[in-house]
């Protein structure tokens, strides 16, 4: 590709990374200047337009059978530079039709978590190992996870955040290479190609479960402490 040709494909993809942000009702993206480093990713904006780039490729994919059923692609979104990026397992039905992760019921209890946790949704990445919906929300299939996890992994490679926190088993398991129960991988220190790692419930197990409610807050105050953050005092 010439140099004309990437600066067009990052052109382009920067301003559907702009656009993906106007849908969210973000008008003021919270990223830090263009000189400092993304968490030490990335430069900020070759990050964002990166990650946009993927959310184009994305957006095209037919890498597995799962984009003949889908409405909209669900690459993922947030601050290009986020301390926290939260991975999910695969878009439902509200995300499949506006194309943004963690807009249904799950996602608004993963929004009340995110602020439990001093940040704003707009402040961290969100995003799943699967990219498309799988149809009637059953289980991701091993090769659609393996087709789907190159973006997920390239996202990541961006990003650098401070900390990972995989919802549920399905981001666990893809990202840790293991098929070891959340129950026995929660409380316990991982890390994914040098970032630490903290597992905990998934939203929609915690809707479901609101029992388990509070190990699931043991694991979000386990996330601020790994990027040296207090939680903030309750409301
Ligand atoms: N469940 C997920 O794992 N991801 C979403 O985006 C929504 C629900």
């Amino acid at each position: 590709m010439s140099g004309d040709e990437r600066r067009e494909v990052l052109r382009r993809g920067l301003r559907a990374w702009l656009e993906d942000q106007e849908a969210f009702g973000i008008e003021d993206v919270p990223v830090p200047r263009a000189s400092e480093p993304a968490g030490g990713g990335a430069a900020v904006e070759d990050a964002a337009a990166a990650l946009a780039a993927i959310a184009e490729e994305v957006a095209s994919c037919t890498r597995c059978g799962l984009h003949a059923t889908r409405t909209k692609a669900v690459p993922g979104q947030g601050n290009p530079a986020a301390e926290i990026l939260f991975v999910g397992e695969a878009p439902g039905a509200d995300e499949d039709r506006s194309g943004l992760a963690f807009v249904g019921r799950a996602g608004q209890l993963l929004t009340k978590m995110i602020k439990a946790m001093g940040f704003e949704r707009e402040e961290v990445f969100i995003a799943n190992v699967l990219k498309c919906r799988p149809p009637g929300n059953r289980d991701p299939r091993p090769e659609e996870a393996a087709a789907c996890l190159p973006f997920l992994k390239r996202q990541i490679r961006l990003i650098r955040p401070g900390v990972i926190v995989a919802l549920g088993a399905h981001a666990a398991r893809n990202l840790l290479g293991t098929s070891e129960s959340v129950g026995r991988m929660r409380g316990r220190e991982h890390v994914y190609e040098g970032i630490p790692l903290v597992v905990t419930y998934h939203p929609s197990y915690l809707l479901r479960s609101p029992g388990e409610k509070r190990k699931a807050w043991d694991d979000l105050k386990r996330a601020l402490r790994v990027i040296g953050r207090e939680p903030p005092p309750p409301r």
